[in-house]
């Protein structure tokens, strides 16, 4: 066993340190698109010197972005895999050895007496999501989440007799209020649940994990997705806020069956810089990184 445990921390290690300095391939590709579409000249030089920032970080294996993010595990964890009850200690190691050879920048501070822990680890940190699925495969997708991006995000608790407007509303005011903070182009993650926090975990999985391009399989969720995201597009705030046709490269909508005195909307934002990363590895420790990057 602690044969597996030291594969499944160098899996770890590779999985951030992919994320981290190559932009996953429907990013860079969205980005690419984007600069096609763009016709202001300022948003224009923004979305060149991204393409260049992300090809030069791939090519010399640095960070896409000096705000490195707060570390987050996407874990399908197969009933079978032998090592679960050790996860979270071998992914907070490999947290560590990763923010010390990559490197990282230390972004985990103690929001009571301050102070950084200079590892990016920390109480709750890194932050996990785990699902047992059946088979004995260990599936993660790790993601650096900017905290510019972050930062913008809403929750609103919104009266259920306004139904579907309340998604209208609460999406449109979040992003003119978030302007250029949160380094735009964005992907906007919408949530709709019973439970606040369960509608910010939807949005979020929505913002950080589905491929750009892809739509929901339910056709009027995928229809709303579209028309959001052109009337997010038509508020012209542009890529950095400099005015344009592209705030959002994308927009992703899930939801959960609400309780019928709830209807919370959550927002959640990710910048251009999506930093994400899948891979497995099975009870023998052979691993594999499965998403497409630059
Ligand atoms: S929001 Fe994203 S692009 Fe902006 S500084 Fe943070 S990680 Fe970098």
């Amino acid at each position: 066993m602690p044969e597996l445990e030291a594969r499944l921390r160098e899996f770890l290690v590779e999985l951030i340190r992919v994320a981290e300095t190559r932009l996953p391939l429907d990013v860079y590709n969205a980005l690419k698109k984007a600069l096609e579409v763009e016709d202001n000249p300022i948003a224009k030089q923004h979305l060149e010197a991204i393409l260049r920032n992300s090809e030069l970080a791939a090519k010399l294996g640095k960070p896409i972005c000096q705000d490195t993010g707060t570390p987050v595990f996407y874990i399908r964890l197969g009933e079978e895999f032998p090592l679960r009850a050790k996860i979270y200690e071998v992914a907070t190691e490999a947290v560590r050895e990763a923010t010390r050879l990559i490197p990282l920048r230390p972004n985990a501070v103690n929001p009571i007496r301050g102070g950084n822990t200079g590892d990016n680890t920390g109480r709750h940190i890194p932050w996990f999501d785990v699902e047992i699925v059946p088979g004995d495969r260990l599936e993660v997708t790790f993601v650096a989440k900017g905290g510019g991006s972050e930062a913008p995000s809403t929750l609103n608790m919104a009266l259920p007799i306004r139904g579907i407007r309340n998604v209208w509303e609460t999406v449109l005011k979040a992003v003119v209020s978030a302007g250029p903070k949160p380094c735009p182009p964005v992907v906007v993650g919408v949530g709709i649940a019973a439970l606040g926090e369960q509608a910010l975990a939807i949005a979020r999985k929505a913002a950080l994990l589905r491929p750009l391009g892809e739509r929901h399989p339910e056709p009027e969720i995928a229809e709303l997705e579209e028309k959001l995201l052109d009337a997010i597009n038509s508020l012209g705030i542009g890529v950095h806020g400099f005015g344009g046709k592209i705030t959002a490269l994308d927009v992703h909508i899930d939801y959960a069956h609400r309780h019928p005195a709830t209807y919370a909307v959550g927002v959640v934002f990710n910048c251009w810089a999506i930093r994400r990363a899948t891979g497995y590895i099975t009870p023998d420790g052979r691993w594999e990184i499965t998403s497409k990057h630059i």
